[in-house]
């Protein structure tokens, strides 16, 4: 493969969208962008800031002196990485409300588009194949039983050591993002009709790994 190739990765909470991207990004020597990980760690600044992720300004405002990239996978917000810190399950209830704004979607599409400029990437998130690369050379939609991904970010988090937490609050907190994600007025979460849809519900990682991997190697 000579030219730059981008696979767009779509697909709601818990799919297991950013582990099958990063083992092929791997597999295939191309970089991974989790652009989820761009508006945690908006979403981190301003709850940090004490301030309210509703209030449409003061994210904005907030937005305006923040600088996130990505470097060798890591995510860093003003220069600083936050890899551990954008996985709390306080950011998890809150980054929807952050991801909806419109100034907010600007920004971090300007940067996606930059960042997959000059080398071929596996992108994953929610608007990818439908907004941010509407030719990409792949388009996936990796999806899954709420139950089954409540489930699955149930057990992240209890392996991470979160206390107070519970099945059925991290089911309905993922139902409320789906919602809110599939909703909004920008680029909201929807199935791209040129995407292959992937559903992991009883699916190993490898498995899903396997088939875009194959898919991908075809060339179809
Ligand atoms: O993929 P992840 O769960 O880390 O994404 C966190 C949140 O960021 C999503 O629930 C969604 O609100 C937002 N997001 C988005 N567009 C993307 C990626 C993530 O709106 N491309």
């Amino acid at each position: 493969m000579n030219k730059n190739i981008t696979i767009a990765i779509d697909g709601p909470a818990g799919a297991g969208k950013s582990t099958v991207a990063k083992k092929i990004a791997e597999i295939l020597s191309f970089e991974y962008i989790d652009t989820g990980a761009m508006y945690r760690a908006l979403t981190f600044k301003v709850l940090n800031l004490g301030l309210d992720p509703k209030s449409v300004d003061d994210v904005i405002d907030t937005m305006k002196s923040t600088s996130i990239d990505f470097r060798n996978n890591h995510i860093y917000l003003d220069n600083v990485q936050i890899d551990r810190e954008i996985r709390e399950n306080i950011i998890n209830q809150n980054v929807s409300y952050v991801a909806k704004i419109k100034e907010v979607r600007e920004g971090m599409v300007k940067i996606q588009r930059e960042l997959a400029k000059t080398k071929s990437v596996v992108m994953d998130g929610r608007d990818i194949a439908t907004v941010v690369f509407p030719n990409a050379d792949f388009k996936f939609f990796i999806t899954a039983s709420v139950e089954e991904r409540a489930n699955r970010r149930y057990k992240e988090l209890i392996e991470k050591g979160e206390k107070d937490i519970s099945y059925e609050n991290i089911k309905k907190e993922i139902e409320s993002r789906d919602k809110i994600d599939s909703t909004r007025e920008i680029a909201p979460l929807v199935e791209s009709k040129d995407a292959y849809r992937l559903d992991t519900t009883d699916k190993t990682i490898d498995e899903c790994v396997e088939e875009i991997i194959s898919i991908v190697s075809s060339g179809r």
